[in-house]
């Protein structure tokens, strides 16, 4: 993906620090079961480039829309991780892509059950009240 490669040519010495953004599906960020991004991914990268390894940090932030596991609300939850970056250029190399690393960092940390709290009562099995706002309609 052109807007998370970084060229290595540009890379001063001292390092880079650059905001990087891009939407999910450019780096093959797909919506897992309800999960959906609900905005870019947004990528603030500090890289450095020492002999032949490019190295640094990236902090990847974005928000999670869902709905809540237990009585379905809509709800949003931030999204954010750190990760170390490390790569191995060589003289040809160009550019260094961000985005399998990126990819690798939310997939493996998308959570599996949002609640919109964690007090939720969730929905009654037998009416279907959302137990949080309405009273259980079922005959006792
Ligand atoms: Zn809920
Ligand atoms: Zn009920």
């Amino acid at each position: 993906v052109d807007a998370l490669k970084i060229c290595v040519k540009d890379l001063p010495p001292g390092g880079l620090e650059k905001t990087l953004t891009c939407q999910p599906e450019d780096i093959g960020l797909e919506d897992v079961f309800d999960l959906h991004f609900g905005r870019p991914l947004s990528i603030d990268v500090k890289l450095e480039k020492v002999s032949n390894t490019v190295f640094g940090q990236a902090h990847i932030s974005t928000v999670i829309t869902t709905t809540c596991g237990r009585c379905l609300a809509d709800v949003k939850q931030d999204l954010s991780r750190d990760l170390e970056l490390n790569f191995t250029v060589e003289k040809q190399t160009d550019c260094i892509d961000v985005g399998d690393d990126v990819r690798q960092e939310v997939v493996m940390n998308l959570p599996l059950k949002i609640l919109c709290s964690e007090e939720c009562k969730g929905l009654c099995p037998g009416c279907g009240a959302n137990l949080n706002t309405e009273q259980c309609q079922c005959k006792k």
